[in-house]
């Protein structure tokens, strides 16, 4: 196995070395931030978008990242060089650091950095082609009045108990509402349906995470001259649609075709859905920064 290289603090250690303290509040509390980004065929996608969230995320819980964006942009690089990892996910995690048992991040003085690319291949072909069965569960989204779901903080309980219900439906992603009952996104993937050639996706104010792979989706949208709406629906709007399909950083665009028993439109990725997809592949190779050439 080859070594795997991580991004601590400012130095490259092997991932059996790679620790942090038991008194870092990302650990204690969940107080910090994280991005996930894709590298594809050396072309870090998105590479602005990923970094400008980061940020946003960092400065709306008012952490400070010890690096400026161009030496967060320059570490990440270093990291895939020095794992030579041209096609790839990469983790970034900026927690509010080492302190006492107490809440007050008064007392972490300095963030850790964390940076660790990996492989990843979460869905077959198979499935892009024929849909994944999905439910929705009773878990209800953070309000964004408490914590809201724009922020990519390190806590991600609310995720994680979707991921459980998931789980126990024997399901790979599910469908949260929020507190109002509106569908509000998947556990770490935004969603969109597609009803008459309109394409629907909610507004993130209901509460969802503004994902990149969702913004690039609305852009293709607009120039594939399909109509977009960014409008609250109801679970009785997915279970009628033609197309349901997710979108992420890992899971890319992968369609939907039962939802809690119900059958959505043919019963395998509807037209929409594959056209999105494969102008999607055609983008995350040109669309960002180049880490090796
Ligand atoms: N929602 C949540 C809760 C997420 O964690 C993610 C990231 N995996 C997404 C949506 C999708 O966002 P992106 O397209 O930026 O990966």
């Amino acid at each position: 196995m080859k070594q795997q290289w991580i991004y601590l603090n400012g130095e490259f250690v092997s991932k059996e070395d790679a620790k942090i303290s038991v008194y870092d509040h990302g650990f204690l509390y969940g107080d910090g931030i994280f991005e996930g980004i894709r590298i594809y065929d050396g072309n870090i996608f998105k590479n602005k978008e990923h970094l400008d969230r980061l940020y946003d995320s960092a400065k709306s819980i008012m952490l400070d990242i010890p690096l400026t964006i161009e030496e967060m942009e320059a570490a990440v690089i270093e990291t895939l060089r020095r794992n030579e990892m041209r096609d790839g996910y990469i983790r970034l995690i900026v927690s509010r650091g080492p302190g006492n048992l107490g809440l007050d991040p008064r007392r972490c003085p300095t963030a850790s950095v964390i940076i660790i690319v990996e492989q990843l291949a979460i869905y077959s072909e198979e499935a892009y082609r024929d849909g994944l069965v999905s439910v929705s569960v009773s878990q209800r989204r953070n309000i964004p009045d408490a914590l809201n779901p724009k922020i990519k903080s390190l806590n991600y309980l609310n995720n994680i108990l979707v991921k459980i219900q998931a789980n126990l439906a024997g399901v790979g992603e599910a469908i949260m509402l929020n507190a109002q009952g509106y569908v509000a996104e998947g556990s770490s993937d935004n969603i969109f349906i597609v009803k008459n050639n309109v394409v629907y996706t909610p507004p993130c104010y209901i509460g969802a995470l503004e994902g990149i792979t969702r913004a690039a989706i609305m852009e293709l949208c607009e120039q594939l001259g399909y109509k977009l709406k960014e409008e609250p629906f109801t679970l009785h709007d997915v279970y009628v649609a033609d197309e349901v399909f997710f979108t992420g950083t890992a899971a890319e665009v992968i369609a939907v075709r039962e939802v809690d028993g119900r059958k959505i439109g043919s019963g395998k990725a509807g037209p929409i859905t594959t056209h999105l997809l494969q102008k999607f592949r055609e983008l995350v190779k040109v669309d960002g920064v180049r880490a090796f050439d």
